[in-house]
Order: structure tokens, then sequence, then C-alpha cells
């Protein structure tokens, strides 16, 4: 029987039978019939496009050109808000090429953006609320409704749930998700099943990284050294939560030592959770950075959140930034969470410290610094919807990050490639991938002024 949500829609490059994409976006369901769909849509892909699936040629866009190749910038006249109207020829899924267009032919074309990238989220906790509410928004509630739910965990349950927020994600233009996910705890079993049959059932959409949130004492035992084997297959590795709360009183930097080297030795990538709180005596990131000095090694580490390093003096901060920067190290920003979680009270009190980490005196030091939308609908933030723009639209007045500039554009588009390692940069050039967003505005200020209903190009073909 043919039911299926809303969102059944052709998949890739072609408009896939109905049936076909049913069995697509119940996959984990019925799995046995995966391989044979699988080769029956690469044979798609040398398929003619159906003409409504295909955009105009060429397709007339505005664009960001801070996000343009210099290479294409001759001769180009930006608006007062950075940005200039393009005439953009694709040939298949790749721009082929990029042409200058008159203001005065062409005055409203549609904003649009490279295909997104979250360099952080959630996915195994994903729309969580309902069954694990967290009415005091408070950090320790969060995690005692969070832990009670792992309690309740089927690897059923977390699928559906994983498959409902990349649908979400996918239909709203993003190409990659780097995701932290529960394990080392109770539920874990529950969550890797899932984890696996998830990243194989989207392998073919969307770049996919786990990255274990596990207790860090685990990486130091015989289940550590199996699951970052495991981790390393899926391109992923080990993380966890290291800030002055959880390390008290804890051999901490032994155990993130031998994580290190753990990752070093199967190729692993790291993303830690780190000094995720506004208390001024959160300086893990200075261990990290101690450890890493001495001992330098073959692993690329993310560090996330960074709330505590607001409380730096300029000069403490900027001797952090030349480490971080000297170290190649990113710094994921959550406004979303960190606002909602950071500086909250019991009582009626205003909160004053954000959470935020100091984007622009990290920028300044040379440190990658990319934003990301982390949690979505759990104990953790009650909002958030995988939509790139939405967090877009969140985060800029935040942050003070001038979508008009380069260093404002980068941390939603060229720095979360960084993160995640992508070939694509998100800068727009002659042979890279046609998976852009469009919007329904003309500029920036309409963009900020509403929400933006979108439309995606997925390997030069609408999406949506
Ligand atoms: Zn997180």
């Amino acid at each position: 029987m043919l039911i299926g949500p809303p969102w059944v829609r052709p998949i890739k490059r072609g408009a896939a039978p109905l049936a076909l994409t049913l069995v697509f976006d119940q996959a984990l369901r019925i799995r046995p019939s995966m391989p044979h769909c699988r080769h029956w849509l690469r044979t798609m892909d040398l398929q003619p496009q159906p003409r409504h699936l295909l955009p105009p040629q060429p397709l007339q866009i505005r664009w960001p050109l801070a996000l343009l190749d210099p290479r294409h910038r001759r001769g180009l006249d930006p608006d007062g808000e950075g940005l200039v109207n393009l005439a953009v020829t694709l040939d298949g899924a790749t721009v082929t090429r990029i042409e200058p267009l008159p203001w005065t032919v062409t005055p409203h074309l549609p904003l649009t953006l490279p295909a997104a990238v979250e360099p952080h989220c959630h996915l195994d906790k994903a729309f969580t609320w309902s069954q694990a509410p967290n009415p005091s928004g408070t950090i320790s509630g969060a995690l005692e409704a969070n832990l009670q739910e792992h309690k309740r965990r089927s690897a059923a349950a977390v699928a559906d749930r994983m498959n409902r927020a990349l649908q979400a994600a996918w239909r709203q233009g993003y190409r990659a998700l780097r995701s932290h996910l529960d394990l080392g705890r109770a539920g874990s079993q529950a969550t890797w099943e899932a984890v696996t049959h998830t990243w194989d059932a989207w392998s073919d959409r969307l770049q996919l990284q786990a990255i274990a949130l596990a207790p860090l004492e685990l990486w130091s035992t015989t289940a550590g050294v199996r699951l970052a084997r495991q981790l390393a297959r899926l391109g992923g590795g080990p993380g966890g939560a290291l800030n002055h709360h959880n390390t008290q009183g804890s051999p901490w930097l032994e155990h993130l030592a031998r994580m290190l080297r753990l990752a070093a030795d199967h190729g692993c990538i790291v993303d830690l959770h780190m000094d995720e709180t506004c208390d001024p005596r959160s300086r893990c990131l200075e261990g990290l950075l101690d450890l890493l000095e001495q001992d330098p090694l073959p692993v690329s580490v993310t560090v996330s959140h960074g709330c505590s390093l607001a409380h730096h003096t300029p000069e403490q901060l900027h001797r952090t930034a030349a480490r971080l920067a000297a170290l190649h190290i990113p710094l994921v920003s959550l406004p979303t969470t960190n606002l909602w979680l950071q500086d909250r009270s019991s009582s009626r009190r205003t909160p004053r410290l954000r959470g935020l980490a100091p984007i622009h005196e990290l920028q300044d030091g040379g440190v990658t610094v990319a934003i990301g939308g982390d949690n979505v609908a759990d104990p953790w933030f009650p909002g958030g919807n995988f939509n790139p723009v939405e967090l877009w639209r969140f985060a800029i007045p935040i942050t003070h990050l001038h979508p008009w500039e380069q260093r404002g554009l980068t941390p939603f588009t060229s720095a979360p490639a960084q993160v995640l390692g992508l070939s694509w940069d998100g800068v727009l050039r002659n042979g890279c991938p046609a998976d852009l967003i469009l919007t329904e505005a003309s500029s920036w200020q309409a963009t900020l002024a509403r929400p933006q209903r979108l439309r995606v190009l997925r390997n030069g073909a609408w999406l949506t």
C-alpha cells in the first residue's frame, strides 16, 4: 500500500516513480530493497530530466560578491549589500558559465546562496521535546530529560527521528551535516543501530559525519577503542563535553590525551563541546591546547561552543586565538542553544550573559569560525527546524555578522565546509556543483524581514 509522508518527491536528478520514492522515504523499514533501488537511481542519473525539474538556462540570480570566485568578478558592481546579478549556465549537475547581468534589466532576482553545511547538530535527539520536555529551560533540566529519554530509546524510534531530521535538512537545502550522537550511555545500542542504517540510507544524498558525544573516560576503555574504530568507518570520531563543572576531581587531561591519541591512531576526527558555560573558571580549552602543543598529532580537532571565552581579557583572547589558529582548530559557535540555556536563573531574572563565543575577536586572530544549529526541538532547545536560512536570520542580529561582508558570510558557508573537510567551499565558480538555495527575497534586508520560502536546486535540478 502506497502510504507516504507529505514530502514524497523526486530524488536526486530524476523524477522517480512514487513507489520508488516511498521505498527511499521508508528506507529503514524496507532494507532488503535498497541495493536494487540504488542501482535503479544511478541509471536514472543518465536519463534526460523531465523539463519541469530543470531551471531556465541561464539561471538568473542575485549572489553575494564575496562568495564569487575572484576570476568571475570583473565588471561587476555590487549594490549596497554586496550583491550582484548573475546569469549562471548549468551543464547537468555542474556550473559551467557565469556572466554578469545589468541591474536595469533584472532588478528583482532571488537572493541565492550555496547549499548549506551543518557543522554541529544532534540528529539522535531531534524532535524529542514532546516526550522529554524541559519546561524549566535549565541545563540540569535538559540533562535529566535527556537521560530519561535514553532509557526509553529504541533503534526504530531513533531512526525515525533521524530520518525526519534529514528529510527536513535535505528539503531545505543542506548538503552535509556533522551530528553529535549520544553514545557510551544507556540506549547506545539502539542509537548505533539507527545511525548505521540511517547513514547508509542517506549517503547518496547527504554527506554525514558522526561524532560520539560520550563520557570522556570511555575513550580510555576497550569499548571506547572499539567505538572509535567503528566511527572511523563512518568518517567520524570521538567527542565529549568538557567544562569546569564536569571535569572537577577527574583526571580529565589524561583521558583527553588518550582520546586524542586514539583518534590519531584510527584516522578519526575529534569534536568537543568545549567550555559550554558562562562560568569564567571554565578554561578546559587551554588544557586541550597545551596537550596538542606538547604532542602534535595528525588529527583534525574542532571545538564547539566556547562560551566562557567571552570572559577572557582582550590579551588572553588574543593569545588563545593565536594558539587555535596555529593548530588549525576551528570553533563552531551555536547561538540558538547557548542563548536558550546560558545565564538562566530559576528566578525570573533577565539573562545578561548570552554565552556567545567572541566570534569577531577569534576571526581577527585567524581562527576559522562556523555557525551551527545545534539542538532542534529537544530538551536542550525547543526551537530549530533544520532550515539554514532561518539560522542565518536568527544568528545575524545576535552575532553582528554582516552578510554583506566576507567575514560575515564565511561562518555560514565556507567555514562549515572547511570544518567538515568538504571539497566545495561554497564559492561560486565554473566547475562547482549546481547546488543552490534560492530565497524569495532580492536583498538581505528583505531576507531578515520575514521567513523565506525556499527553492532548492540539487545536482542541477529543482528539488523543491
Ligand atoms: Zn551540541
